[in-house]
């Protein structure tokens, strides 16, 4: 390869990094990191909660793959409210996490997506083992304070594996 057909296809995998601002091509949804499991475990252990394979595991629906509407109808009795846009939420009744895949908002917000499914799986720990009612602020607190487990790639990548 040429000197300056490497730096075209270095150029061209930069483009590619950054969201589509004015091409008109769907933007790509960002993706998480870890696998759901590994996330989903970290949370539970960080939480000091051992998973019951008895318990329903949460859908994970995601903002690009899910119309608005769905959304909508699921947090509407939760929240008491028809919310116009998206958000990341769990869904107590229906047992769902919705999450933006957006990748404008990561960026905005400073924040993963692996960041967002830990605050939910947190939410939906809370509920079902440990009878929490997520209208009581604490859980937001400690949901806010587990996400942070997927901050840092590097505890990230061990959090889920039994310590010792
Ligand atoms: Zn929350």
């Amino acid at each position: 390869m040429s000197h300056l057909s490497r730096l075209y296809a270095v150029l061209a995998l930069a483009v590619a990094l950054l969201p589509a601002a004015d091409a008109g091509e769907p933007v790509q949804p960002i993706r998480l990191q870890f696998d759901p499991a590994h996330i989903l475990q970290a949370v539970a252990r960080r939480m000091n909660v051992t998973l019951r394979p008895e318990i329903p595991l949460p859908t994970i629906l995601l903002q690009s793959r899910t119309p608005l509407a769905r959304f909508q109808d699921a947090i509407a009795v939760q929240w008491k409210f028809r919310p116009p846009v998206y958000s990341n939420a769990y869904v107590v009744a229906r047992n769902e996490i919705y999450l933006m895949d957006d990748p404008a908002y990561y960026v905005r917000i400073k924040r993963s997506l692996d960041e967002s499914l830990a605050h939910e799986f947190a939410h939906y720990i809370q509920v079902h083992y440990l009878n929490a009612d997520l209208a009581d602020p604490s859980c937001e607190s400690d949901a806010i304070a587990v996400q942070a487990l997927f901050a840092t790639p590097t505890i990230a990548a061990t959090a889920g594996s039994p310590q010792g």
